[in-house]
Formats: structure tokens, C-alpha cells, sequence
């Protein structure tokens, strides 16, 4: 009677670990699929710049200047980390509307590549788990061998 009931046990927990091995495997073919879009996008070829674009507003020290009167001076600015340090790129009006796309498909770039990195981590997380799954005891623990039940 005991032996039948740890027989039924063992099947119970056959039939949990293969529908999760079959839960694992389907999520592992979903985590492939979306690293694998991700890899599409960041094969565009479109041109890009380092850095971001935005609008700097300050005071030059002049004290009967307008902006000593609150009318801050603006100025657009790519700014971006280099070596560490954060740098600041003056804009020319007639050099913006060129550098906003390529700013703009910078960041997006940006974006997508932390996207690859958090799937290739997902990837690896399913695999190792999928790993766990074949693995057996060994040695086994003393009273579990064969012989001794
Ligand atoms: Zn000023």
C-alpha cells in the first residue's frame, strides 16, 4: 500500500514537471521571437547622432541684461557624456532640424539596445531553467538508492 501511494506521488509530480517544461519551452520560443525583433530593429541603417537635444535657458552675468530681469537667454545644446564628463554642444538654429531626427533615432537606438539586453538575459534565465528541469540527483542521498526501499 505504501509503495503504490508513493508511485501515484511520483507520477503527480512527473505530470507538473513536464507541463512546466512544456510552459518553459513555449515561453523560451516567445523570448526568442521578441530578442528577435529587437535584433530587426536594430538593424536599421538610419543615421544617428550621440547625444540629446534640448533647450538650455540661462543668464550671462550681466546684470542690466533682460535676462537679469528674468528673460533667460536660450540657446539648443546636444549634450552628452564623454569620457565621463558631460559635455555641452552649442545648436545653430540652421543646424536643428537636421540634428533633432538623428538625436531622436540615437535615443531610440538607445532604447532597443537595454531592450536586447534585458531579453538575452530572459533567454538565458529560460534556458538555465529548462537546464534545471533535466537535472538529476547524484549521488543520490543515503536510503534513496536502489535496493534499499
Ligand atoms: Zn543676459
Amino acid at each position: 500500500m505504501f509503495s503504490l501511494v508513493i508511485c501515484i506521488c511520483y507520477s503527480i509530480m512527473d505530470t507538473v514537471m513536464s507541463e512546466s517544461v512544456s510552459q518553459l519551452r513555449q515561453e523560451l520560443w516567445l523570448a526568442y521571437r521578441a530578442l528577435s525583433r529587437t535584433l530587426r530593429a536594430l538593424q536599421r541603417d538610419a543615421p544617428m547622432v550621440r547625444g540629446s537635444l534640448y533647450l538650455l535657458r540661462r543668464k550671462c552675468g550681466k546684470p542690466t541684461c533682460r535676462c537679469a530681469r528674468g528673460q533667460l537667454h536660450a540657446t539648443w545644446v546636444l549634450t552628452r557624456s564623454e569620457g565621463g564628463k558631460s559635455r555641452l554642444y552649442p545648436v545653430a538654429p540652421d543646424q536643428r532640424g537636421a540634428l533633432r531626427p538623428l538625436a531622436r533615432e540615437y535615443r531610440r537606438w538607445q532604447r532597443t539596445r537595454a531592450l536586447l539586453i534585458k531579453e538575452s538575459a530572459r533567454l538565458v534565465t529560460l534556458t538555465d531553467q529548462l537546464a534545471d528541469q533535466r537535472l538529476q540527483v547524484w549521488p543520490p542521498a543515503p536510503g534513496d538508492g536502489p535496493g534499499t526501499g
